[in-house]
């Protein structure tokens, strides 16, 4: 066994670390206050190669893989959660073209995709909710050459920073019955709705697709019709919940981080506050919880990598590792004592945007529901 990370990988780890302490740390202040975006960081990420990094080299890529991708949506949540969710919901847009699309989509989409020209999307989850993927209502009713939309998508991660949304509808009923599409943002019946207000992941842009009588034409429909549950499924397991595993990680680096430096500064009773046993705990617990997680992580991507299954190992890795980035920003908040509540304080942010990331990707009880049901046939 080999627990070292390929040289172009611990690369991009590297480069990552670097570009999020240089460019992203001085833009968290100004998301916070204003909860957009900056959406000059697209462009930027696409110049470093990020947003491109399971994009095959033929579209505009660097083909690089899952465990790129993952080390880089650690390194980005390390320093923004925010940020590190838009990337792995944009990777998850990549994914459905890549293993979905055909060859005029990719070659239409991709490229844009990969340089930054507007970051990623896959609309899944309905008012109706997202746990139960059958009861979505929004439908595609086909019509000669294309497909009439009418629908609401919620939730979704970068719905107004995405010009050509990948999203599913109801084209009949049961499992067969749902399609996967892309539309192009200026499609007559197509339009941006309302955006969401969280308690975390400030910056991150959530938002609503809404569409009206929206005419697709039938070469945006994303594989064949009745593919979509097939498509969501795919993508939601084995992209999207390794991308929020990844944004959870990087929140756990993060808090650990912080938790160090807070006991080492803090002074009483004469000596730092790290010389108390029950920090002391709190620490090992954090310390061992965050390299866990790292090798759940890593161990999902290098399978993904490997074309070996990966859904459970991946959904191991989400419930896992986003319960415990809650657990450990809470203990590190404890460990500030009065400062964690304080807002000049990081901890506060990492715990809230640790607490969104529980049900972004599908809720621990789906997750736990999935385990169990691998665990016990
Ligand atoms: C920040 C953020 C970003 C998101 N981005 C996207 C995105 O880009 N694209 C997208 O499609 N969606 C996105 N989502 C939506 C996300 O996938 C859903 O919130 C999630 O799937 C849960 O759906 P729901 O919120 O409707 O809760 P519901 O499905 O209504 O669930 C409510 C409660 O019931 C529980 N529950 C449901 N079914 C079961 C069961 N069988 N057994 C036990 N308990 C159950 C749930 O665990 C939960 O506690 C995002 C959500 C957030 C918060």
């Amino acid at each position: 066994m080999d627990f070292d990370l390929p040289k172009e990988v611990a690369l991009v780890k590297r480069t990552v670390r670097d570009f999020a302490e240089k460019r992203i740390a001085p833009l968290v202040p100004e998301m916070e206050a204003t909860q957009k975006f900056p959406v000059s960081l697209i462009k930027e990420m696409g110049e470093l190669g990020i947003l491109g990094l399971i994009t095959p080299p033929e579209y505009g890529g660097s083909g690089l893989g899952y465990l790129a991708r993952m080390v880089a949506v650690e390194e980005v949540s390390r320093i923004s959660a925010a940020v590190g969710v838009s990337l792995q919901v944009h990777h998850m847009g990549v994914a459905t073209l890549v293993d979905f699309a055909s060859e005029e989509q990719k070659q239409k989409y991709l490229p844009p995709l990969s340089r930054g020209e507007y970051l990623g999307t896959c609309a899944i989850t309905e008012p109706t909710g997202g746990s139960d993927l059958l009861g979505m209502c929004s439908s595609a009713v086909s019509r000669c050459d294309g497909y009439l939309i009418n629908g609401r998508k919620c939730f979704i991660t970068n719905s107004h920073l995405c010009k050509a949304p990948i999203f599913v509808a109801k084209t009949g009923e049961g499992p067969k019955g749902i399609s996967a599409f892309v539309v192009d943002a200026d499609t007559e019946g197509f339009a941006y709705g309302r955006e969401e207000h969280k308690m975390g992941l400030w910056g991150a842009n959530t938002g609503e697709l809404i569409f009206n009588n929206c005419r697709v034409p039938k070469e945006n429909l994303i594989g064949d019709e009745g593919d979509g549950m097939k498509v969501a499924l795919k993508i939601i397991s084995e992209v999207g919940r390794a991308g929020m595993a990844a944004t959870a990680l990087g929140i756990l680096q993060a808090s650990f981080e912080e938790a160090v430096k807070f006991a080492k500064e803090r002074t009483l009773y004469g000596k730092p506050i790290s010389n108390l046993q029950a920090i002391q705990w709190n620490i090992a617990d954090i310390s061992a919880q965050l390299d866990s997680s790292r090798m759940l992580c890593y161990r999902a991507a290098w399978l993904k990598d490997a074309g070996r299954d990966c859904s459970i190992e991946t959904t191991m890795a989400k419930t896992y590792v986003t319960e415990s980035a809650l657990q450990c920003s809470k203990k590190a908040l404890e460990i500030h004592g009065g400062c964690g509540t304080m807002m000049e304080y990081n901890i506060q942010r990492f715990f809230r945007d640790a607490m969104v990331c529980i049900s972004a990707g599908g809720t621990s009880e789906i997750g736990k529901l999935v385990i169990s049901r691998a665990a016990l046939s």
